[in-house]
């Protein structure tokens, strides 16, 4: 599967995704379609394990694609039973390029039988949790954060798999959405912040949990609705969903991040279509930024529906100035120095006829490092554009993110260092302008825009506001933003 992003080492990357369904024959199967279509939400491994009443637990977890691994009959027939869950990551508190043991979901055996879960976001006291651990004698198998959920679950003194896990999520900061089992149950859990997402879907008798709808839509399940912030719902093939609220409440703080990069535009967030928020950002951004141009490109794939609202709302004609190679895979080898040089070009070329004598507007989800941004606009101006202009459909990231995506260290990002005029001469483009934090909430259907004394999201990258204290950060020198 081609990356999401055609440039992945200059973006943000989600970490994880995941799925789990109950009640289905050969629930592994509809797993892998869930993870397939979740890929996107991490790249580097998958894994799946499922729970048969006769033959008990199995597990199969693999580096690389869901498709390349997932898909053989033979490796499927290993994963037998009526529940399965399952999990694709990239790689985040565990180590980068990670070994098989970092890869979930992660299994316990415990006294009132076996539990597996998968984690999708950040454990932020992790470091100091695992310390305590450590010393009250819990063995680590991985360096994921993840599996300190179930050696805490182990020391829990409650009765059941469910109530243990309740307990040990009380005492892990951060952003977690789980897809949990047992021998006979699914569970799902969201923080109290509900900073990833997590949605219920319906599939015949059976039930399915997944990040995204888009992964309900390949099996052919039915969106019931979103698990919230704060809730675990535990899930069997006879009793239906059982709903409950364990945590402290307090006022959400959904990653807006999802609506501009991460999820898929096929997906449905908060009752809105993803596409359709990304194709008002562009909306948002004509208003807030209008330009003199001729031509209104995305910078594909993700940029696409920004730049078609962008094009709608400005009345400057839209079209493909940059065609992506659909066929970049990972397998594509690069096998000498003088290729590999090649870079972008690989990936993207100019539609040259297009571009030529052309004052061209680029729309583009965000800006990382900023190096290829700089690629970009010299492969438009080399095919013979008059100006460039970038537009981009997020707030200029400053801040590392600590729940569950990828970031570079706080200086590597242009925007920590630089003011948008110094990085527009950085990337040397004839305008730089970046949507407003308040045009991107009132794009995701926040009328009035931010509110600034409590915000409806997370945008932690965006503002340096942190709505839970990254404390295994701040313990290694991570300087918070100032009060003003
Ligand atoms: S810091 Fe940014 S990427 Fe991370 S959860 Fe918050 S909005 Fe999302």
């Amino acid at each position: 599967m081609p990356p999401a992003h055609p440039f992945d080492d200059d973006k943000l990357k989600e970490e994880c995704g995941v799925f789990g369904v109950v009640g289905v024959a050969d629930a592994a199967n509809f797993v892998a379609l869930g993870l397939h279509a979740l890929q996107h939400r991490g790249q580097e491994a998958g894994g799946i394990v499922s729970h048969h009443p006769t033959e008990g637990f199995n597990s199969v977890r693999r580096f690389g694609y869901v498709r390349d691994n997932f898909t053989r009959q033979s490796l499927m027939e290993t994963l037998p039973g009526p529940l399965a869950i399952g999990h694709v990551r990239y790689s985040t508190a565990g180590s980068k390029g990670a070994a098989i043991r970092d890869v979930q979901p992660f299994f316990g055996e415990f006294a009132m039988g076996g539990a597996a879960i998968a984690h999708n976001g950040n454990i932020t006291n992790a470091i100091a949790l695992r310390r305590e651990l450590i010393e009250r004698g819990s063995i680590f198998q991985s360096s994921s954060d993840s599996e300190c959920i179930i050696h805490l679950m182990a020391r829990s003194l409650q009765r059941n798999i469910p109530e243990r896990m309740e307990d040990a999520l009380r005492r892990v900061e951060g952003a977690f959405s789980i897809v949990a089992m047992t021998r006979t149950k699914l569970i799902g859990v969201r923080d109290p912040l509900g900073v990833r997402p997590l949605v219920l879907g319906k599939i015949g008798d059976g039930w399915a949990l997944s990040s995204e709808t888009c992964a309900l839509d390949i099996i052919g399940a039915e969106l019931v609705r979103e698990i919230e912030p704060g809730e675990m719902v535990v899930i069997t093939a006879d009793d239906g969903v059982q709903s409950h609220f364990p945590f402290r409440k307090q006022s959400p703080k959904f990653c807006i991040f999802e609506h501009v990069y991460f999820s898929r535009p096929d997906s449905i967030i908060g009752g809105r279509s993803v596409y359709e928020t990304r194709r008002q950002i562009g909306v948002e951004l004509a208003r807030e930024a209008p330009v003199e141009a001729d031509l209104v490109c995305p910078v594909p794939d993700s940029g696409t529906p920004a730049a078609i609202g962008f094009a709608h709302e400005s009345g400057i004609p839209y079209g493909m100035g940059i065609i992506r190679n659909q066929y970049m895979g990972r397998t594509f080898i690069e096998p000498t120095e003088q290729i590999r040089n090649m870079g972008v070009r690989l990936k993207l070329n100019v539609n040259r006829a297009l571009i030529r004598g052309k004052r061209v507007v680029l729309v583009d989800d965000s800006v990382v490092r900023g190096t290829t941004s700089r690629k970009i606009k010299q492969m438009i101006l080399d095919a013979g554009a008059a100006e460039v202009h970038f537009r981009i459909a997020s707030p200029p990231t400053a801040w590392p993110c600590f729940y569950g995506v990828d970031t570079p260290q706080r200086e590597k990002l242009l925007a920590a260092t630089m003011s948008e005029e110094e990085m527009r001469e950085h990337l040397a483009v004839d305008s730089l302008k970046f949507i407003s934090l308040d045009g991107l909430y009132r794009a995701a259907g926040e009328a009035s825009g931010r509110n600034n004394s409590c915000p409806q999201y997370c945008d932690a990258c965006f503002s340096g506001e942190y709505p839970v204290a990254p404390s295994d950060m701040i313990a290694k020198g991570f300087q918070l933003k100032a009060a003003e």
